[in-house]
């Protein structure tokens, strides 16, 4: 595995991969890897056809709030390094910010009007961040496909939207979430959680259990559903929610019945950690 720290470095080195005729897959992170990161290097081979995978670490500050974690969101390039290697990542990119925010940018991508919803509303500036920095790194790693976690489904459905709205040549991929053994989400802030915390961030995954037992109980009232999902969350003594959204998957409107191409979405607070889940209705 090739480890490359500069943006005209990892431009040269794709440059070179694109001529060669190879499929490059791109697999953008902020580190602190676990399975899920790791899953999507492998859909990235076997769904999206990348016969050379490229991920990317880099903790991007613009997506992060005035009173969020940037600082101490969890770093450990070391543990990255080696599991990234394990699972046949080929070149580990790790820009650092003056590479990626040159002195005196001014430029933001903003999906207008998604990024103000669902996870928007307590995390209003955090979207166009994302976007931006999505943005600067296709420019720079110029893969031919892209894959991103179901996990954020907002942010999954926001990139589509940029990629399609600035007519960007890649495509995007989303991969199936990757969850604990009981059921929990996997994610880089898990490990913010209290055991008592811990124990009860469970209930996101149960409450979107709840919501499945429901619909395929032929019951497609988005109120009762949110309802239902609601008071379980709030049952556990740690957690605060912050939203359940049962909305359409393209454009985030909330819908008053559940049928085919329904988000529903939620977000709960533990002491100040946040946490997200999520589950697609299909049929
Ligand atoms: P992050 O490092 O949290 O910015 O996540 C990087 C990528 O990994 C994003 O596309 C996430 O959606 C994806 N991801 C994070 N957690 C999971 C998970 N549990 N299952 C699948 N994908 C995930």
């Amino acid at each position: 595995m090739i480890i490359i720290h500069s943006a005209h470095d990892m431009r040269r080195s794709a440059e070179a991969l694109r001529r060669e005729g190879r499929r490059v897959g791109f697999v953008p992170t902020m580190g602190y890897l676990h399975e899920g990161h790791l899953s999507l290097v492998r859909h990235a081979r076997e769904t999206g056809g990348a016969d050379l995978v490229v991920m990317s670490i880099y903790v991007n500050p613009t997506q992060f709030g005035p009173n969020e974690d940037f600082e101490k969101y969890p770093r450990d390039f070391e543990k990255d390094r080696r599991l990234a290697e394990q699972t046949g990542v080929d070149i580990l990119f790790a820009p650092q910010t003056d590479d990626i925010y040159p002195d005196g940018a001014r430029t933001m991508v903003e999906v207008e009007g998604l990024g103000r919803l669902l996870c928007g509303v307590s995390r209003p500036t955090h979207f166009r961040g994302v976007t931006t920095v999505v943005a600067k790194l296709l420019n720079v790693v110029r893969p031919h496909v892209a894959v991103f976690g179901q996990k954020d489904a907002q942010q999954c459905l926001m990139i589509r939207r940029m990629v399609r709205d600035l007519l960007m040549d890649v495509e995007i991929l989303r991969a199936p979430i990757v969850r604990e053994p009981d059921g929990l989400a996997m994610s880089s802030r898990n490990v913010y959680l209290t055991p008592a915390e811990r124990r009860d961030a469970v209930c996101l995954s149960e409450a979107l259990a709840i919501a499945r037992r429901l619909i395929e109980s032929n019951q497609t009232n988005a109120a009762d559903i949110r309802e239902a999902m609601t008071r379980h969350i709030s049952a556990r003594k740690t957690a605060r929610l912050d939203y359940v959204g049962i909305v359409d998957t393209e454009n985030l409107e909330p819908r008053t019945r559940v049928t085919r191409g329904t988000l529903i979405a939620v977000a709960v607070y533990f002491g100040t950690t946040r946490l997200i889940d999520n589950m697609l209705v299909e049929d």
